[in-house]
């Protein structure tokens, strides 16, 4: 069963913004995290509340018990396990290079050597990137602003996961802004939602969401925002 104490009502951490996983519409939270937590907590039976923050303030608002969940596209990763729980993977991705559309000298991730890259504070992309390629890296806590000084010609390119990345480039519109760095396949990662470490809720979660994949409901979310089957 997955049901939760009824008095609960749980604290849960999203980010301020990562489309098209959360993000502000109007006054309103939306996205795919948004929706299949939603979901998620039906079948709980529980009440939340959904306190947005920057990234790196998830992980430390479950280590203060201050939240019960996080989700923000949060990569699944061995150094994050030893501090918060996560649930079963939802969703692959990996990363990409945003440019400008009119760029040509970037098309790979070693071309990013000695060029201006932005990336987000607190992500597997920023700690991954800087250990591997060395360019002059600045880091946002929302990435939002990243893509703006893209767009004004203060980087040359931002760093960020696929799916964000390419949401971007879509919503950008008329060729502004490319995805490229496709091919390399760079850091193949899963989202998990991250609760506190030896969380009750972590077993009840996961029922959750494998009740969801068999229903369909999962697979219904996954259209609406991606506009393709999972
Ligand atoms: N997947 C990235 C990470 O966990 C973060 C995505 C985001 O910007 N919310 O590091």
């Amino acid at each position: 069963t997955f049901a939760v104490a009824a008095q609960d009502k749980l604290m849960v951490g999203v980010d301020t913004a990562f489309v098209p996983f959360e993000f502000k519409q109007g006054d309103k939270y939306v996205g795919f995290d948004i929706d299949l937590w939603d979901a998620i907590a039906k079948k709980m039976h529980t009440r939340y509340e959904l306190r947005p923050m920057d990234f790196s303030g998830l992980i430390p608002g479950l280590q203060s018990r201050n939240l019960d969940v996080a989700m923000a596209g949060m990569t699944i990763t061995e150094t994050r396990r030893q501090v918060v729980d996560f649930s079963d993977g939802y969703y692959n991705a990996d990363l990409l290079i945003a440019v400008k559309g009119n760029t040509t000298s970037i098309t790979k991730f070693s071309d990013l050597v000695g060029k201006k890259v932005g990336l987000k504070q607190g992500t597997a992309a920023a700690s991954f990137m800087k250990g591997k390629y060395k360019a002059d890296y600045v880091e946002f806590p929302n990435i939002d602003n990243a893509y703006l000084d893209l767009q004004a010609g203060n980087l040359d390119a931002v760093v960020h996961d696929s799916p964000n990345v390419l949401y971007y480039v879509k919503t950008a519109g008329d060729g502004k802004v490319k995805a490229v760095g496709e091919n390399d396949s760079i850091l193949p990662q899963q989202y998990g939602f991250a609760m506190q470490k030896n969380s009750p809720l972590t077993p009840k979660i996961n029922a959750a969401l494998e009740a969801l994949r068999a229903d369909g409901t999962y697979n219904k979310i996954y259209v609406k925002w991606f506009a393709k089957e999972p």
